[in-house]
Order: structure tokens, then sequence, then C-alpha cells
């Protein structure tokens, strides 16, 4: 872990397909971000992940989506670079990114624990702990930490911290688990439930913020796909 003096204050970055981004997104991002007094949590729409099946909504769709719900909630911002930059998606990519614009700040990297678990399947994971904090959060019905995979265990048990501080006290390289209100919500639900049409539409009103949910009934986004799994 690399240690500085006088550091400034963490950066959240939350990564995810958002496809659509819901309430359970937002009040993760709102809660880390108090919890752990980061200077703002920065959503990262996935152009193409490399980890699932293509998105339902178009890349530009989802930016938008996101842009939407943040518009009222200060201290999460939006970045495109995922969306705007060729090729895969990969994480590795992006906190390069951002550690050259920012060589001083320390990144936290904030994933629910059905994404970390899958860690050792990312590109470059290992590098990831070079370069930002990776903050865990647990997720309804995914158990946690569960079982790792022996290199991902290894991380953990080397990496973990109790203590917040250590977030801000280095730029990268800790493990921390934050526990946050649980919200059993997930997009591919509420996709699954839009493509019901107007019945859909207001079995979701609650689970994604309403100017979200005007988006994707003006623009028809999760009508009828039979594939909106
Ligand atoms: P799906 O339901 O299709 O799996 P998702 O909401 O998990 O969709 P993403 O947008 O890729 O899909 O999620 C981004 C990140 O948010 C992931 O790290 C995921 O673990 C986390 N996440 C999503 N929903 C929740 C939730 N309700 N509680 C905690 N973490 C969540």
């Amino acid at each position: 872990m690399r240690r500085m003096a006088a550091m400034v204050a963490p950066l959240g970055i939350f990564g995810g397909t958002f496809d659509p981004i819901h309430l359970g997104h937002l009040e993760l991002a709102r809660e880390v971000r108090d919890a752990l007094e980061l200077a703002a949590v920065r959503l990262i729409p996935a152009g193409d992940p490399p980890h699932r099946a293509a998105p339902v909504a178009t890349a530009i769709h989802r930016l938008a989506m996101v842009e939407l719900a943040i518009e009222d909630l200060p201290g999460l911002e939006v970045d495109r670079r995922e969306i705007d930059r060729p090729g895969r998606s990969y994480t590795v990519l992006t906190l390069e990114s951002l550690r050259a614009e920012d060589p001083a700040r320390p990144l936290a990297l904030i994933v629910g624990a059905d994404a970390f678990a899958g860690f050792p399947d990312w590109h470059r994971w290992r590098e990831i702990f070079l370069l930002a904090h990776v903050v865990v959060v647990a997720r309804p019905g995914i158990p946690f930490p569960g079982p790792l995979a022996p290199a991902l265990a290894d991380e953990w048990t080397h990496r973990q911290v109790d203590e917040p501080q250590a977030l801000h006290d280095a730029t990268a390289g800790a493990i921390f688990v934050q526990s946050i209100t649980p919200h059993d919500i997930s997009a591919s639900s509420i996709r699954l439930q839009l493509a019901r049409g107007a019945e859909g539409i207001a079995a979701v009103r609650g689970l994604l913020p309403p100017v979200v949910l005007a988006y994707i009934d003006r623009n028809q986004i999760y009508r009828s796909r039979p594939d909106a799994t």
C-alpha cells in the first residue's frame, strides 16, 4: 500500500451496465459516499461489458438514464469514458486513465459482492489493487463474502482493512467491506417487468427514479423483449 501525507479525499468509482440504473445503485452510491467520506462517487456506465451478455438498452440510453438519475443528487457524478472508449470496458483501463488524471487522489472502486467474487475473471485483475482500493458491499441474496477463488481469497486476507481511514491514507491497495441498507432490486427483474408494457411500468414504480421511468416509457426501451433477462 502506497502511503502519502495529507491526502485528498478518495473518489469513489462505481461501474456497471446500469441497464437501467435503479434505486439499489443510487442508494448504495449515496450511502457509501457518506459512510466513507468520499469526495464523490462517479458512476461509469460500461460500453461493452466483458463479463456479461450485451446490455439491452444502447449505451446512449443507459448514459442518459444515469444523467437523469443523478441530476439532483449532490456528490454523485457520471463519467462517459467507457462508452467513448473503443473496445471492451475493462475496469483496469478505466482506473489507469483516472489514475493518470490525478496521481495523488485515492480511488475507491465500489463493487457488489457478486461482482467481487468474479474478480479473477477480470482482465489484469490483480493490477486493480495497485490502482485503487476496493470497497465491497453486500447484496441481498448473495452469500458474503461467499466462496472466493484461492487467489482472490489470498488478496482478501492480506488487503482487508477495518478502518475507513485506511482508504484516505493511501492511494490504493486496501479492501474494505461496507455494510449498507439492503435493497433487493435488480436491473434484470426490472427489465422483465417492463417487458409486460403498461402493467410492468406500474409494477416497477418505486424501484427507480420517476424521471428514469418516464424516459424508459417515452423511448419504449424495454418493451416486449424476449431476451430481456
Ligand atoms: P442485474 O440485475 O442485471 O444483475 P445489476 O443491477 O446487478 O443488474 P449492474 O448495473 O451491472 O447490474 O450493477 C452494477 C453494480 O451494482 C454491481 O457491482 C452490482 O453488484 C451492484 N448492485 C446492483 N444492484 C445492487 C443492489 N440492489 N444492492 C447492492 N449492489 C447492487
